[in-house]
């Protein structure tokens, strides 16, 4: 099932190219249906916070010149930090290195305390396609990275929310202008999805709507305006915003 946020936050399920509305994420269904075509898509979830890990896969680490690290390097976006699907998003006044980063992200379906790694796939609710836009100067200057990574629209989000996903072996790709920038796989992190999601809930509470986003692979490199940059994954499909 694929499941759509859209217009001023009405929720749906994709039926082809047609949305059935829904009452919340996933369902009841209603009646309605409207064309895909005519819904302005919004970030498929509402999270109170999105944890996001540093340093997932080994060649991105190599690339930054850092260790691979022996535990997950944990920081947080806040929710201004979303924009929608298709967004066009102006060049930041405040950075000279804005940086792509296509993650794949996870959404939490009801709330996730102390939970051990085996269970922690039963409290995702779906999977979908993350940017996670950062101020590449900024992050080596800043005491935390609250303005290099959690800045209005540095955390694009969708297109829509994939469920019944097996998230561990998907195809990630980053492309720029059409052209492949990032190109891996989920298999490649260090750290699994179940065992990031019981280690951030031994300390933090995760709420229904809450979003992981899981590392970037190799291939990260700068944005400039006029540049059209897409995620896609596999299963999932394509987030694509424009950069302004
Ligand atoms: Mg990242």
């Amino acid at each position: 099932m694929k499941i759509v946020r859209f217009g001023r936050g009405s929720w749906g399920i994709l039926e082809g190219e047609t949305i059935r509305v829904t009452r919340g994420p996933g369902g009841p269904r209603l009646r309605k249906r409207i064309p895909l075509a005519d819904a302005k898509l919004l970030p498929p979830a509402r999270p109170t916070k999105i944890v996001c890990v540093g340093r997932n896969y080994r060649k991105h680490a190599q690339e930054m010149g850092e260790e691979v690290p022996a535990e997950p390097g944990l920081f947080l976006k806040a929710p201004n930090a979303l924009a929608a699907p298709g967004s066009s998003l102006p060049y930041p006044p405040f950075t000279k290195s804005l940086h792509y980063e296509g993650e794949l992200a996870v959404v939490i379906g009801r709330r996730m305390r102390r939970v051990p790694e085996e269970k922690a796939l039963s409290y995702v609710l779906g999977y979908t396609c993350a940017l996670d836009l950062t101020a590449r100067d900024l992050q080596k200057t800043d005491l935390q990275w609250i303005r290099a990574k959690s800045a209005d629209g540095f955390c694009p989000l969708g297109p829509w929310m994939a469920t019944e996903l097996d998230p561990f072996d998907l195809r990630l790709r980053t492309v720029v202008n059409g052209q492949i920038r990032q190109n891996s796989r989920t298999s490649a992190m260090i750290f699994s999805i179940p065992f990031l999601l019981s280690y951030v809930s031994r300390f933090m509470t995760l709420e229904p709507g809450d979003v992981l986003l899981t590392g970037t692979p190799e291939g990260v490199g700068e944005l400039n305006p006029g540049d059209e940059v897409a995620v896609e994954i596999e299963g999932i499909g394509t987030l694509s915003i424009r950069i302004v």
